[in-house]
């Protein structure tokens, strides 16, 4: 069935620092199998953190 979505998942990006759920992207699961972590900036720290990913919808 959903062969051409099957290895996309949304993930959202969460600062590290503060929590704040800041970016919503789409991952290729077979590219990337495991949790990523990436320096973003964060609105509510000012500052480039490390967000890592959490399971979303
Ligand atoms: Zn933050």
């Amino acid at each position: 069935m959903a062969k051409n979505n099957e290895n996309r998942a949304n993930v959202t990006l969460k600062c590290s620092k503060c929590g704040e759920l800041n970016y919503r992207v789409q991952k290729n699961k077979k590219n990337d199998p495991e949790r990523m972590e990436i320096s973003k900036f964060c609105p509510r720290c000012r500052q480039h953190t490390d967000h890592k990913e959490t399971k979303s919808a």
